[in-house]
Formats: structure tokens, C-alpha cells, sequence
């Protein structure tokens, strides 16, 4: 793509912790261009550099810094010439803004569990469903633009080690989780509450964890996606981490994998984003570590290369088969494939497919 024609883009909820990996990928990104950062009332008129208490890798990119926090108004938007929205936004906010935005003719590519569950919206994980994106042309029928909805961040994760697993035949699916407090938002926890602690509780997790993970790896058919035949049993909880989900994952397959087969599986696989070079693909989507104390949040959350796609790849260690049960670790950047990278990828995808306009 010509580099002086790069499409336009918003970052709603810019200065959240997800919106913030969202203006670090599209500070330098090759086809998309940063044109406006939205976030709420209470930070609209500022620069972002006053505005959002940076939090991820690197310094706050250049361009950013000086950018002023303008409204979410879907006029403006359009006014500005932006064509696609990312959105960062809490779910309460997400629903009606994304909406609108679409209502008037915009991509948007969300993070939040507003439109998950609608019928004619993805969850895209492009290597695990690409083919789930052909549902957003229902949506350009009815309503001019479309929505296309990340997964949960956990739900993220395991989607991705799971579908390398697929012609094993998944059965079941049992799941613990220790999730970082970043996870709950800039303003999540209170250090008080989570110092030296571990919650066993985040609300709705559980059950999005269950149903998120088996409509990305649904079946889209001419009626919609029907969901994956397999039943997921998810525990989740918090712990002192600030950045990775690590994931302890049991799952029973049709048939018992022959030694180093499963290993093979997950080490080989390579999907559509690969197939198609697009920017932010990880070269490899899992990664097996095979130390055994690997993968930790601290030394694997960023895994991932070519450079931009760090923290894009999940990790995947201590694997044990006993029969026809399969046991492994596995470890994604929440903030990164479990929301504003996977998003980004996605928007690459949409525009592969021809689905926006150069
Ligand atoms: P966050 O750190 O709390 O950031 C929220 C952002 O939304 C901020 O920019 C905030 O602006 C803005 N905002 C809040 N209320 C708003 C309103 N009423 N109208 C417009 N903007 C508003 O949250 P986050 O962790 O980045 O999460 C963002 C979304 O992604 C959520 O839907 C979350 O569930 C989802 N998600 C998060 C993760 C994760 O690991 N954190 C992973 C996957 C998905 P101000 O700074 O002005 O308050």
C-alpha cells in the first residue's frame, strides 16, 4: 500500500490500557494511519500526553503526545475523514457508540463484549476462524458499516492453542486461569485488594471464557455460527501479574496423539495471516517453550516476531498426554492478542479481503 494513502483511523478509549497498545501498533503501522483519539468526558479537550498514564512498553510514540482527546461523535468521525474505529471502550459505552459508528458506514474493529454474541457479528481470531469474517457482509446490508468483535482476552488464548488441536477431535475442555491485574482496566483493582493476593473471582469471566472460545471456533453455516461441538469447564482468578493471562488447560481429544504429535501440531501451525504476510501476523502463532518452568508471565508474555508482532504469539509448555487427555500451560499478552493487536490484525484481514476499500 502506498504509504501517503494509508486508510484513517480512530482509537476510542484511547487512553486505557488497551487503547494505548492500539496507538503504540498504529503509530508506525504500514497501511493505517492514527488520525483521532476519542476517550471520555473527563479527558476530552486534553493533549494525550496529559491524558493517558502511559503503561505499555517504549515511550508514548511522537505523534501521539500532542494529539488532542476530541469527542466520540460518529459525525465527527465521518467529518474527519476516519474509515475505521478501533474500539477500546468499556462495554456500557461500547454498545450504542459502536452502533452508530457502523449505522454510518464505519469499520470497527471492537474489544469490548458489547456485540460479541450478536448473530451477524465475528469473533475473529483470523488463525481460527478467517473465514467467520464473510458474516460481516450481512451486517454492510443492513446497516452500511460492520463490527467485527474480539474474543475475551482469556478466551483469546486458549482459541488460538486449541485450534492446532482440531483434527485430534477436542472433546472437553477444562481450564484454570491466573489472570494479570491489567486485565481489570487502568483503574481495576486497589493494590490493597491485590497485593500478595489471589482473587478467585472476576465476574463473568467463567462464562465468557466458555461461550467465546467455542463460537470463534464455530461453524459458520448459511444460518450463522454454530458453536464448537465441545463442552469448556473455565475457572478463573486473578493474580499479581501485570501483564499475561497464563492458562493450565486439560483437554480430552477423540483420539490419543501419538508422542510429539501434539508438540508438532502446535509447532507447525501457521493460518491465514501467515499465508498472506499481513503486518502485525506473528511469524509463528504458538510457541512450545520446553524448559520446565516455562512459560511465565515475566520472561514469555512478549513472545512474538517479526518486531511488531510481539506478544502476538501465545506459548505453550509442560505439555503431558496421558491417554486420550492432553495437558499443557499456555501464556497470552492480554492487552496484546487478547485485544488491541488481535483487533489490528483483524482490520488487516478485513482490508485483505477487500472488505475496506484501499
Ligand atoms: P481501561 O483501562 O479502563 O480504559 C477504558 C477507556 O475507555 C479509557 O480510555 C476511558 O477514558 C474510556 N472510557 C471510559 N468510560 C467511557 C465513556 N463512558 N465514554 C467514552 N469513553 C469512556 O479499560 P481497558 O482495560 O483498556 O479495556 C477496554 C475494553 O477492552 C473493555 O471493554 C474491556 O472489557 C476490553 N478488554 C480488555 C482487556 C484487558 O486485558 N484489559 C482485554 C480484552 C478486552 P478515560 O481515561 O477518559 O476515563
Amino acid at each position: 500500500m502506498n504509504p501517503n494513502r494509508r486508510i484513517k483511523t480512530a482509537v476510542l478509549g484511547a487512553t486505557g490500557l488497551v487503547g494505548q497498545e492500539f496507538v503504540r501498533l498504529l503509530a508506525d503501522h504500514p497501511w493505517f494511519e492514527l488520525a483521532l483519539l476519542t476517550a471520555s468526558a473527563r479527558s476530552t479537550g486534553l493533549r494525550y500526553a496529559e491524558a493517558a498514564a502511559w503503561a505499555v512498553p517504549g515511550e508514548m510514540p511522537r505523534l501521539a503526545r500532542a494529539m488532542e482527546i476530541v469527542p466520540c461523535s460518529a459525525r465527527l468521525l465521518s467529518e474527519s475523514g476516519v474509515r475505521i474505529a478501533f474500539s477500546a471502550l468499556p462495554a456500557a459505552a461500547a454498545r450504542g457508540v459502536e452502533a452508530g459508528l457502523r449505522a454510518g458506514g464505519l469499520a470497527v474493529f471492537s474489544n469490548a463484549g458489547a456485540h460479541r454474541m450478536d448473530e451477524d457479528v465475528p469473533v475473529l481470531i483470523p488463525e481460527a476462524n478467517a473465514d467467520h469474517l464473510g458474516l460481516v457482509r450481512r451486517q454492510i446490508a443492513s446497516h452500511g458499516g460492520f463490527i467485527v468483535a474480539n474474543s475475551n482476552c482469556t478466551a483469546s488464548g486458549l482459541a488460538l492453542a486449541l485450534k492446532p488441536l482440531e483434527p485430534f477431535g477436542i472433546r472437553t475442555v477444562v481450564v484454570a486461569s491466573y489472570q494479570a491485574i491489567s486485565g481489570a482496566g487502568r483503574r481495576g483493582l486497589s493494590a490493597f485488594d491485590i497485593a500478595a493476593n489471589v482473587v478467585p473471582f472476576i465476574a463473568d469471566e467463567e462464562e465468557k471464557v466458555e461461550r467465546e472460545s467455542r463460537k470463534v471456533l464455530g461453524r459458520l453455516d448459511g444460518a450463522g455460527i454454530e458453536p464448537a461441538p465441545f463442552a469448556v469447564h473455565a475457572g478463573c482468578a486473578r493474580v499479581p501479574v501485570r501483564f499475561g493471562h497464563l492458562l493450565s488447560a486439560t483437554v480430552e481429544l477423540g483420539r490419543e496423539p501419538a508422542p510429539a504429535e501434539a508438540e508438532e501440531a502446535f509447532v507447525s501451525f501457521r493460518s491465514a495471516p501467515q499465508d498472506l504476510g499481513l503486518p502485525t501476523a506473528p511469524e509463528r502463532p504458538v510457541i512450545v517453550r520446553p524448559e520446565e518452568d516455562r512459560p511465565q508471565p515475566l520472561r514469555d508474555v512478549h513472545a512474538g516476531s517479526p518486531e511488531r508482532a510481539q506478544g502476538m504469539a501465545v506459548t505453550v509448555g509442560r505439555l503431558r498426554r496421558q491417554g486420550r487427555f492432553l495437558s499443557f500451560f499456555l501464556l497470552v499478552h492480554n492487552t496484546v492478542r487478547g485485544a488491541a493487536g488481535t483487533s489490528v490484525l483483524n482490520a488487516e484481514l478485513a482490508l485483505r479481503r477487500g472488505l475496506i476499500a484501499p
